[in-house]
């Protein structure tokens, strides 16, 4: 029963491909007026396009999560278009693995800056709009995409991982600010899930050419709307049920 999404206002970087892109649909067609963000805003008027031809809601907010300005700016739009937010999903995020030994610092700062970091600048921008929203009685969701590989551990991914065990802790520990105002956090830790990440590997013999695709080969994968599905399962409980973290595999991943 996902009635309880209707009438929401939901904010879900990440919205132009993936997990970010399935689950502003399915909080669209659940009732939410959805504010779409990321980088590519032909991607995301293209959707904003899809769910208000079905009868939704939803407006492309483009915006880079590296990018304080850029995050200010979105903010505001999100603001002055559908108002205050009561359902924020941080799904942005990159993958870019490597062997430690490359000393890939441009990876490693692009990683930091967009999984760690941008999930915080967009926290920031919107969790005076969660606690105004609990205060008033309302439902209000906070949602990190994190990764089984916040503890899982891969030769190559040292700095993803890392980001992605940042990220885990953050919701938990921003559990301990936000839950007693009633604002839900909710971290999910997906396995592999069909989307583009992989194909932004630069590294062949790690990317979708090798190790990744053989693992997908071998393993099956998640599709993105079965995590879009996990979004607005946790987001539409009673408002007093709090799933804080949920890990989703792939039947045959260990
Ligand atoms: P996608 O690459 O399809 O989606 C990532 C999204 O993030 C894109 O829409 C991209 O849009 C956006 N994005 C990237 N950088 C920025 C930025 N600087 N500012 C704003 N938006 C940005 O992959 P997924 O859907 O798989 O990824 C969603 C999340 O799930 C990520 O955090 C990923 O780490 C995580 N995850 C993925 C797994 C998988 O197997 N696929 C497994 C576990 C976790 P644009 O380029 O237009 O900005």
């Amino acid at each position: 029963n996902h009635t309880s999404l209707a009438g929401r206002t939901a904010v879900v970087t990440g919205a132009a491909s993936g997990m970010g892109a399935a689950t502003a649909r399915l909080l669209a067609a659940h009732g939410a007026r959805v504010a779409l963000l990321a980088r590519r805003e032909d991607r995301l008027k293209e959707l904003a396009a899809e769910i208000e031809r079905d009868g939704g809601r939803a407006i492309a907010v483009a915006v880079d999560v590296t990018d304080q300005a850029s995050v200010d700016a979105g903010a505001a739009r999100v603001h002055a278009e559908l108002g205050a937010a009561d359902l924020v999903v941080n799904a942005a995020g990159v993958m870019l693995p490597n062997p430690i030994d490359d000393g890939r610092a441009d990876e490693w700062t692009r990683m930091i800056d967009t999984n760690v970091t941008g999930a915080l600048r967009i926290i920031r921008a919107f969790t005076a709009d969660l606690v105004a929203a609990a205060a008033r009685g309302a439902t209000a969701d906070l949602v990190n995409i994190s990764s089984i590989g916040a503890h899982a551990l891969f030769p190559g991914y040292a700095v993803y991982a890392a980001t992605k065990a940042a990220l885990t802790h953050l919701s938990a520990s921003l559990r301990t600010e936000l839950g007693p105002r009633d604002v839900r956090v909710t971290n999910i830790e997906p396995g592999l899930t069909d989307t583009e990440l992989a194909s932004h590997v630069d590294n062949p013999a790690l990317g979708e050419e090798g190790q990744l695709g053989e693992m997908f080969d071998a393993l099956g994968s998640l599709s993105a709307g079965e995590i879009a599905d996990l979004v607005a399962y946790v987001t539409s409980r009673p408002r007093h049920v709090n799933l804080r973290q949920i890990v989703v595999l792939p039947t045959r991943q260990a």
